[in-house]
């Protein structure tokens, strides 16, 4: 996709959501850190269930050393992997406290020397909390850029790498919500909505899905018309030539 083509498909996805946010509940930039690392493998509403009740006794690395590792994992049980999720809190906010004065630190190489934090939860902690122009590839946004042609690459990172050149400075602050939401609602993953999708003209994507035809009174009336078959029509068909035949 050329550069002009680029600005076009993030001008309309601009058009259609003016103010993208992510999906997961956070109060500050530790709880945005932690969610993030409950996060991996689950969903954001999963997460979001779990961390109502969390973040109202543990907002704070502090506070969640207090808690402790056992009391967490009540709180995390419903969200997959939580044992290690739960030590890798346990732990970064241990790190935290000792060396950063209990503050997430705005640096990447800081942030993914914490336990549980690698470079895509990185990137979303310094696009989200600190407005840094990061893009985080996850699943979604995997999916959307080798799609469209957007920015094809072979691992997430490739694929970062290419959006870093190819995305317009402008829209680089939330081009990680719209490629993101795009993936999680249009592009979806087993059926893209193609018919719906505002940036079809500019996408590359070779087995765009179509509208399903409509069905006409025509049809309607066919299928009506038409005798019933299968396991109940021909049972009731099998009993009344039985009851003829007695
Ligand atoms: S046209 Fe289809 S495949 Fe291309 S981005 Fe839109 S939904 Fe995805």
């Amino acid at each position: 996709m050329t550069r002009a083509q680029a600005a076009k498909l993030f001008d309309r996805l601009a058009a259609a959501l003016p103010e993208p946010r992510g999906e997961l509940d956070y109060t500050n930039p530790y709880t945005l850190l932690v969610a993030v690392v409950l996060s991996a493998q689950a969903t954001d509403a999963g997460v979001n269930k779990a961390t109502q009740a969390l973040f109202k006794v543990a907002d704070t690395p502090q506070k969640m050393l207090a808690l402790g590792e056992k009391r967490l994992k009540e709180f995390i049980k419903t969200i997959g992997l939580y044992n290690t999720k739960a030590k890798n809190i346990i732990a970064l906010s241990r790190i935290l406290v000792e060396k950063y004065d209990g503050r997430v630190p705005r640096d990447r190489a800081a942030l993914q020397s914490l336990p549980g934090v690698g470079r895509k939860t990185a990137n979303v902690v310094l696009n989200i909390a600190f407005g840094e122009p990061t893009i985080a590839v996850d699943t979604h946004i995997f999916r959307v850029c080798n799609r469209t042609g957007l920015a094809p690459g072979r691992t997430p990172h490739e694929v970062e790498q290419r959006l870093e050149k190819i995305v317009p400075p402008e829209r680089k602050r939330h081009a990680h919500h719209w490629l993101i939401l795009h993936g999680r609602y249009v592009c979806k993953a087993r059926k893209p909505d193609c018919p719906a999708c505002v940036i079809r003209d500019l996408c590359a994507y070779k087995a765009k899905t179509t509208a399903e035809p409509a069905k006409t009174p025509a049809a309607r009336k066919t299928r009506q018309s038409r005798p019933r078959t299968g396991k109940t029509g021909a049972t009731k068909a099998t009993k009344a030539a039985k009851n003829a035949r007695a």
